[in-house]
């Protein structure tokens, strides 16, 4: 961006009740998701995170509807992903395969880092998508994965830093 290398956009996506704010409100230390009046109220944007000297905007997509203005704007101005779904929904899981094309196609040129998110891996009597099938899903989607929960808040803090050691390091490869 303008700024240089330090303002870094991640977008999270993926189907409704997944865990994005959860996940995102974990990471920015605020309880509350600030629901802004930009593009008729249901953009949600994080507040800004100072993370290694770093300022990260986090957005959530797929919160309320399937707005499509909202989503094409969300898969241009990300400069990095998590592809969120729930380990106990396997619909969820679906739709994260259709988000990841849509992004390919709405940046078929760049090599923009992405992650697949399992998320609520603390539910694992109700677990519908194996580690295994996550895994498979990342070598196809091209990305990494990783399972967390935002409950009891594991693996979350290494989701975040993983999404921007990836920026970073394939600004420095530039
Ligand atoms: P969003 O629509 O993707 O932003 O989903 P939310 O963050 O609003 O979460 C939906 C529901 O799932 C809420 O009731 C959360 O408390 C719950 N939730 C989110 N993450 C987890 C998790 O890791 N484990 C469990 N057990 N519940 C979760």
């Amino acid at each position: 961006s303008e700024s240089g290398n330090t303002y870094y956009r991640v977008v999270l996506i993926g189907e409704h009740g997944v865990g994005k704010s959860t996940l995102a409100s974990i990471f920015a230390g605020v309880p509350d998701t600030l629901d802004s009046d930009l593009l008729g109220g249901r953009f949600y944007l994080h507040s800004l995170l100072l993370i290694y000297s770093t300022t990260l905007t986090i957005i959530l997509y797929g919160r309320q509807g399937q707005d499509n203005m909202i989503q094409d704007h969300c898969m241009q101005v990300g400069d990095a992903y998590l592809i969120v779904y729930s380990i106990t929904d396997r619909a969820s899981f679906e739709k994260a395969s259709e988000l990841r094309i849509q992004l390919r196609r709405a940046r078929q040129t760049e090599d923009i880092p992405i992650i697949l998110v399992g998320n609520k891996s603390d539910l694992v009597r109700c677990r519908e998508v194996s580690i295994s099938e996550g895994r498979a899903c990342a070598v196809v989607f091209d990305c990494k994965f990783i399972e967390t929960s935002a409950a009891v808040q594991h693996n979350v803090k290494e989701l975040f830093e993983g999404i921007v050691r990836q920026v970073r390091l394939r600004r420095d490869s530039k």
